[in-house]
């Protein structure tokens, strides 16, 4: 039997007209470059939305063509998110801390066809701009500089907009938007998401026990938008009408700070090495800021110590460990307290809040061992796999063959896990040759191609070793060619050539040769042994 209800499409243009209707008053705040705070409201993006939506389909925007945006968080990049897709076209989101040759793969790959831009962030586009090929680029103008020759002010695009935008008819299972990952070998991998996953993981990321959001909250996403989406924060903001405040180029901690205690923040989310400056400054002038009692800190995207985690619960605030992936649309799983946590002591409660936490609604988890699937016992390791609504079935037309999917559809994430018997997963290793650094990924491989490419080394392995700060820094393991003399500067030198300043390693060791397996592959868990008192600061 059919049931006896409507076949309605989940996509954004319904999230972002409820939106429009309901909530009107909101506010969204972005700080600008020049530190100055620019408000507007619900009302106010929601027209804009639309124009930019309108104004890109008089451009010529076809359903399905990509629109690249760099861009801080701020209020116009919010517009993008739904006026690109509310329009047909899929937005690509650029990813700021990427070397420009990169950035112009990712471009020609994802084929581009506009791109909107910060004007502080021109600098990076002239990096690539003669190696892709744009039709129109957009500024967004906060300062004064006059436009580069050839750009258009992204304010001129929306005034084009004749105010009688219509939506056109979008699928569910349209692609909406589109970032790009750190691929372990090879060229990064690109994530097309869908109308329906994202208005999903929308739903799902509002209900209590993920971010627990509505109409009263005020939302401080300081994970980039350019980055897995933002955590489906903004959206998810949009849809429940929070207040929604943005720091745009600054995220130092005085200036975080200030935007939490000015705004009223109740809930905000970023990467450990964001909160680091945070807590110290916290705990050093208790008095000086005033947050509000309770509020939630979302901490993600590497593990979140558990020291981090009962100082800021020793302080009031309540921390909620997240786990994602770009292939994920982002959110797998949140650490949030199950009432068995009600019967557990002091230390039990904190050790369970330092895992990652349980699987929303709608992510299906298993934990695949060496002898097949694993209990959840808490012990029993082996590689978590997930499926769901909102996760990834392929990449976008990859270059290189893909092993991340099993033979029966489950997205192999490359993290290894335990689960225990209440659901909390528990990352305790990656299999994924990757470090990552602040928040961002570096990938060893490339590193470790490039410096065998140099005629002076024989062959080299580049290992993740812990750091306070960034809680990943590479350190380089190289053995020299016979008579070679290269001094640790040197080879940093020559790396620079290639990678961005933040992609090149703190420190290198010159060894007699890189330990192997049987087989013969690099055994970089020796190396990490050897390694394993370092510490780079
Ligand atoms: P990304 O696609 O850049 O968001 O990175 C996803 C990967 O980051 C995951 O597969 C994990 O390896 C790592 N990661 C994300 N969140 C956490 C977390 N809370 N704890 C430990 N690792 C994490």
């Amino acid at each position: 039997m059919r049931g006896t209800i409507m076949d309605y499409p989940l996509t954004l243009p319904t999230i972002l007209e409820h939106a429009g209707r309901l909530h009107g008053d909101q506010e969204i705040v972005s700080r600008h470059p020049d530190k100055s705070i620019h408000r507007y409201t619900f009302a106010d993006f929601y027209r804009r939305s639309r124009q930019l939506a309108e104004a890109l389909l008089q451009a010529g925007l076809k359903p399905g063509d990509r629109v690249g945006t760099l861009c801080w968080n701020h209020a116009e990049h919010l517009e993008m998110y739904f006026g690109v897709p509310c329009a047909g076209g899929v937005l690509h989101t650029l990813n700021l801390r990427l070397h420009a040759d990169e950035l112009a793969y990712i471009v020609n790959h994802a084929d581009d066809r506009f791109l909107i831009v910060d004007d502080d962030l021109l600098p990076i586009l002239e990096g690539f701009k003669e190696k892709v090929s744009f039709e129109r680029i957009f500024v967004v103008r906060h300062g004064n500089d006059p436009l580069p020759e050839g750009m258009e002010d992204y304010e001129d695009l929306l005034t084009a907009a004749e105010g009688t935008f219509v939506y056109p008819e979008i699928e569910e299972t349209a692609a909406c938007g589109m970032c790009y990952t750190s691929g372990t070998t090879g060229r990064p991998k690109g994530v097309a998401y869908s109308h329906r996953g994202v208005v999903l993981h929308t739903l799902s990321a509002a209900v209590p026990d993920v971010f627990g959001l509505s109409m009263r909250d005020c939302i401080l996403p300081i994970v980039p938008m350019f980055h897995a989406n933002a955590w489906g924060m903004p959206t998810t903001a949009v849809m429940t009408g929070s207040k929604i405040v943005f720091t745009g180029p600054h995220m130092d901690h005085e200036s975080v700070l200030e935007l939490l205690e000015s705004e009223n923040v109740t809930l905000t989310g970023g990467v450990p090495t964001v909160w680091l400056p945070v807590v110290d400054a916290l705990k050093k002038e208790p008095e000086r800021w005033k947050l509000k009692k309770g509020m939630k800190f979302v901490i993600g995207g590497s593990a979140a110590p558990e020291a981090m985690i009962r100082d800021f619960d020793n302080m009031g605030y309540q921390v909620i460990h997240a786990w994602g992936m770009t292939e994920m649309t982002p959110i797998g799983t949140t650490g949030v307290p199950k009432p068995a946590f009600d019967s557990m002591s002091k230390d039990e409660q904190f050790a369970t809040l330092a895992k990652q936490g349980i699987p929303l609604p709608f992510v299906e988890i298993r934990i695949m061992g060496d002898d097949g699937l694993a209990p959840w016992d808490g012990n029993t390791m082996g590689e978590l796999q997930v499926r769901g609504p909102w996760i990834a079935d392929s990449y976008y037309n990859p270059d290189d063959p893909i092993f991340s999917w099993t033979e029966d559809g489950w997205f192999r994430t490359g993290d290894v896990v335990t689960v225990d018997k209440e659901g909390y997963v528990k990352i305790t290793d990656r299999t994924k040759d990757l470090i990552k650094s602040g928040g961002e990924w570096i990938s060893s491989v490339d590193v470790e191609n490039a410096l065998m490419g140099h005629p002076q080394i024989k062959e080299a392995a580049v290992i993740a070793m812990p750091h306070e700060k960034w809680v990943e820094r590479p350190l380089a393991c190289v053995v020299l060619e016979e008579n070679a003399a290269l001094s640790p500067d040197d080879v940093r030198e020559f790396l620079s050539q290639k990678f961005a300043k933040w992609w090149l390693p703190d420190a290198v060791e010159f060894i007699d040769e890189v330990p192997r397996t049987s087989t013969g592959k690099f055994q970089k868990l020796a190396l990490r042994e050897r390694f394993s008192a370092y510490r780079s600061n």
